[in-house]
């Protein structure tokens, strides 16, 4: 491993790919624009496929109806209009013996691209076109160009290697093929990281293996292993990244530590407290509802976290309805218990007013001690801030806070501005923000220390309602700690959910609305997503609450909700709307996230499958949140069958973690990862669902280097400099 001759990737990074030979300016800018700068890059560019060519199939054992990949040369190519004006090019291709003809309907741009000589790869199925075969619109993809290419023989092994192909960038995927096998062979032996002893329990092969096997399998089936291991690299990078995080975290941490005694969790209402219990215990004694088992776990760990040493750094993760704000509520009090202040983050304005209003309802009447004022004693003050506080109001509100007579105070994340500060910040709770990244949560952090006259890590709890499947939450939220409330309040139904696609189907949606509503209960109408336009979004709601109070739902009180209204009218129509004075809610995704009014037991959500199938989840969670039986509608017919699909897994099941286990099948990593799938950072082989395995060795790996800290960490640590900026290293990394 100490082999000074090695190369670490990190100085593959440092050579230009103009220093390879058949590289110039051109090539360089090709290859620039595919954001492949250096020899680093180019190693990293993978086969999308392999030719197996011991068992290639000639094209004289091709029949009609096969499906097949054809590797031949093009003999000769015209193109042509059809009788209807659709272009047509004509390509016969040759693999020395046989020839067939291939076919491409409205891609002109062929004829300039098969030129004679040209050599490829045909996948498609072998049709019959007037008693000869012949192949339309195959997938191509061309191996190698018509002219100025060296076809070195030694190349055309028995495995070859197919790279995407830029028709943009003017690339074939030959000589991608060739700038790669030049870098492999110029950089010869590659310095592992990884000892034997720490591959062999995981099965991986060498470094230096492993990029040869990929690029250039000598054996069909040799790309396997190679794969593994390269896959393994990746995920072991962004686990090292996460654990380095977490040291540094740790190393600078000034942790808060609360005092909270876990047996106060375990008052029931209806307890006998007093007015010298703590606050956790007198809320609990005095609230509407036994914690579930769920809830009592979660805050188990959430209460030794802030009682410890270290600042608390938690994701809880709930689905829908699972009742994180009492989770969430308990903790504010057990930070509140010890005279500390606590900020409750939500994503919307409505949500921080749906939160104001009912921590106020839950915490009415409950007393902390106050020397500053008469009696000693005041109610718990929970005070909102967001960007439509007035300001007076509001220097009202940043005054309590920096005096410490504000506790508890909800607002958008708006809320840390400059002006904020605390008497002394215990606690910070952000709802629903699965979207914060990493970076942001260390941020967050930070602002909470600088703000807080106490200079300590207030703790930080990160709620999410969208259920992530294990491994995608280890990639995302590796640097957190999870718990997991897998478990709804007793008495909830599962709710009903019908893709209503007949009319009659329609019909009785739209009875069930009226049933309800005429039984005491409310509704909420979803109206299409109009992608790119709030307006266009918002004119669309407005008519379709027109047309449902004049029609299906004639006689009803019908609201409209939707993003292009005021801060104050959205609050207005969610009163009336929780109040009852408005039964149906026409809104549009403005209601996605956590919005929690009992009452509400159907859900209609028109064109269904313009959205996201966690989406869907989420607004289907605004139903089924009391013991009433709830009713989900999908409406509208998809253009295709991934939308189909989303909602037939919609209807099949209610448990958000299975959905997210879907979703991510059928979506792969890169949307799921979003922010964090940038630059060189991107899993490009690794599969979060298929490689499970090589995930999880890669965690525990990655945290028993940084524990030791040897030189393998030191060698990783090297390669990370590839992946993170110059401000990330110097943070992270030991100088
Ligand atoms: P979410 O996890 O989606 O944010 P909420 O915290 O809004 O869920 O809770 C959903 C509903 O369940 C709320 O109406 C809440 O009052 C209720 N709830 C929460 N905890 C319990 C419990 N232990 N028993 C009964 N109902 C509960
Ligand atoms: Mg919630």
């Amino acid at each position: 491993m100490s082999d000074a001759s090695a190369r670490r990737l990190r100085e593959l990074g440092d050579v230009p790919v103009d220093k390879l030979r058949h590289i110039g300016e051109k090539r360089a800018a090709a290859l620039e624009s595919m954001g492949i700068s250096n020899v680093f890059d180019l190693l990293t560019v993978y086969p999308r496929r392999y030719i197996d060519r011991t068992r290639q199939v000639d094209l004289s054992d091709l029949s009609v109806g096969d499906e097949a990949a054809i590797f031949a040369e093009v003999t000769k190519v015209s193109s042509r209009r059809t009788r209807q004006g659709k272009v047509m090019v004509e390509v016969t291709v040759s693999d020395g013996g046989e020839s067939i003809k291939i076919v491409f309907f409205n891609q002109g741009w062929r004829e300039r691209q098969l030129l004679v000589g040209v050599q490829a790869l045909f996948f498609g199925k072998v049709g019959d076109y007037r008693g000869q075969r012949q192949m339309a619109n195959p997938v191509v993809d061309v191996i190698v160009g018509a002219t100025g290419e060296e076809r070195d023989p030694s190349r055309v092994g028995r495995v070859v290697a197919i790279y995407p192909a830029s028709g943009k960038a003017g690339l074939t995927s030959w000589e991608m093929g060739g700038f790669i096998e030049e870098s492999l062979r110029r950089a010869g032996r590659l310095l592992d990281p990884l000892s034997e002893t720490q591959r062999a329990p995981l099965a991986l092969i060498d470094r230096t293996s492993a990029y040869w096997g990929i690029h250039l399998p000598e054996n069909f089936g040799d790309q396997v292993p190679a794969r593994r291991r390269l896959a393994f690299d990746e995920f072991l990078r962004l686990q090292l990244i996460l654990a380095l995080r977490r040291r540094r975290l740790e190393e600078s941490a000034a942790g808060i530590r609360h005092s909270i005694d876990v047996h106060d969790l375990d008052v029931a209402p209806g307890s006998l407290v007093s007015r010298e219990d703590t606050l956790v215990r007198r809320f609990l004694g005095g609230h509407r509802f036994t914690l579930t088992t769920a809830q009592r776990r979660v805050l188990d760990d959430v209460v030794r976290d802030m009682v410890g040493p270290l600042p608390m750094h938690r994701l809880l993760q709930g689905d829908v309805g699972s009742g994180k704000t009492l989770v969430a509520v308990t903790a504010m009090l057990g930070s509140l218990d010890g005279s500390r202040q606590s900020v409750l983050m939500a994503p919307t304005e409505v949500l921080a007013e749906q939160h104001l209003a009912s921590l106020r309802r839950d915490l009415s009447g409950l007393m902390v001690s106050d020397d500053a004022v008469l009696g000693g004693e005041r109610e718990v003050s929970v005070q909102l801030l967001t960007g439509r506080v007035r300001t007076k109001e509001r220097q009202a509100i940043v005054g309590g806070l920096a005096r410490g007579s504000v506790d508890i105070v909800v607002g958008t994340h708006a809320l840390l501005s400059d002006d904020v500060r605390f008497r002394s910040l215990g606690l910070i709770v952000i709802d629903e923000q699965h979207r914060f990244g990493v970076e942001q949560r260390s941020r967050l952090r930070d602002q909470g220390r600088e703000r807080s006259n106490e200079g300590a890590d207030p703790d930080l709890l990160v709620m999410t309602a969208t259920p992530i499947p294990r491994t995608a939450a280890m990639v995302l939220f590796g640097d957190l700690d999870v718990s997991v409330l897998d478990e709804l309040p007793a008495g909830r139904r599962a709710i009903e959910t019908t893709w209503a696609r007949e009319d009659d189907e329609i019909v009785s949606c739209w009875q069930r609305v009226r049933d309800e509503v005429a039984a005491g209960r409310r509704a909420y109408v979803i109206c299409p997503l109009v992608e790119g336009s709030d307006k266009i979004e918002a004119t669309s709601a407005v008519d379709e609450r027109t047309r449902l109070a004049t029609h299906e739902l004639r006689g009803l009180a019908v609201g409209l909700l939707h993003g292009q209204m005021k801060s104050d009218e959205k609050e207005l129509v969610m009163n009336q709307f929780r109040a009852g004075e408005i039964a149906v809610l026409v809104a549009t995704v403005v209601i996605e996230v956590g919005v929690d009014v009992p009452e509400a037991s159907v859900i209609v959500i028109e064109d269904a499958w313009r959205f996201g199938l966690a989406q869907l989840h989420q607004l289907r969670g605004r139903v089924g949140r009391s013991e009433f039986q709830s009713y989900c509608y999908l409406l509208g017919t998809p253009p295709n069958e991934d939308g189909e699909a989303r909602l037939n897994a919609l209807v099949a099941t209610n448990d958000g973690f299975e959905l997210a286990d879907v979703d991510l099948e059928m979506r792969g990593e890169g949307t799921l990862l979003g922010a964090r799938q940038q630059g060189r950072s991107d899993l490009k082989l690794a599969k979060l669902k298929s490689d499970e395995d090589l995930l999880l060795g890669a965690q525990t790996l990655a945290a028993s280097m940084v524990e030791s800290d040897d030189e393998s960490l030191a060698a990783m640590e090297d390669e990370l400099r590839l992946f993170v900026d110059e401000d990330d290293a110097t943070y992270l990394f030991k100088s």
